[in-house]
């Protein structure tokens, strides 16, 4: 049963997924899901926080099973508590699926209705603001350039993949480069056309 409706948001790390899918949910009432946030909200002294940390800490993305797991207690969770209603709500997936066993371990329950693709062809572009951020909210993962380096690494070496599993049509690639207004107006415009909402 494919019940649950979700736009995704992809894109590397740095790329502006969690920026433009905090600003698109609150314009349009898409519920944005980010799993490093969830991830990061786990309690540390917990047996997936402590799994959590190693891998991140690492610039390695945390295995499938666990990913999966924890992304469907969570959206169980919501659904539960009437803060996603499968009826009439849409999820935008910020962070996930980010391999492709993992669109097709959700594909069954998550029904993908498009993807905006944040491209940033130039790696120095996102080194530089993942720096810049690593100061702002004291993430370890974006202090240390060679952790940095390794995330980038498991995006292209597994996440890049994951477009391939889906059609093409599903897919609007916006240029991720631009000033955060301008990457929020493609994006938002991009929604609009998928949405087959009047401008
Ligand atoms: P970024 O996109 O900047 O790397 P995220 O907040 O999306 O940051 O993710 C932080 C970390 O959380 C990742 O490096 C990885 O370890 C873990 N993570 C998040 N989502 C997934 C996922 N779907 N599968 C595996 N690991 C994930």
């Amino acid at each position: 049963m494919r019940n649950i409706s979700a736009f995704l948001i992809f894109g590397a790390p740095g790329s502006g997924k969690g920026t433009v899918g905090a600003k698109l949910a609150a314009t349009t009432g898409v519920k944005h899901l980010s799993t490093g946030d969830i991830f990061r909200g786990l309690s540390p002294a917990s047996e997936n926080g402590k799994l959590f940390a190693s891998y991140a800490g690492a610039g390695k993305l945390v295995p499938d099973e666990v990913t999966i797991q924890i992304f469907s207690r969570y959206i169980g969770g919501l659904i539960d508590t009437n803060k996603f209603d499968p009826a009439k709500d849409s999820f935008l997936l910020d962070g996930i699926p980010r391999t492709v066993a993992q669109a097709n371990l959700i594909k069954s329950v998550v029904e993908i209705k498009h993807i905006f693709v944040l491209d940033i062809p130039d790696y120095s572009v996102i080194v530089e603001r993942l720096l810049k951020r690593a100061k702002i909210e004291n993430r370890k993962d974006d202090a240390d350039e060679s952790v940095i380096r390794a995330r980038l690494k498991e995006y292209e070496d597994k996440t890049a993949a994951v477009l391939g599993a889906y059609d093409s049509s599903l897919i609007t690639k916006i240029n991720g480069s631009q000033s955060p207004d301008e990457v929020f107006r493609d994006t938002l415009s991009a929604y609009i056309t998928q949405r087959k909402l009047p401008l």
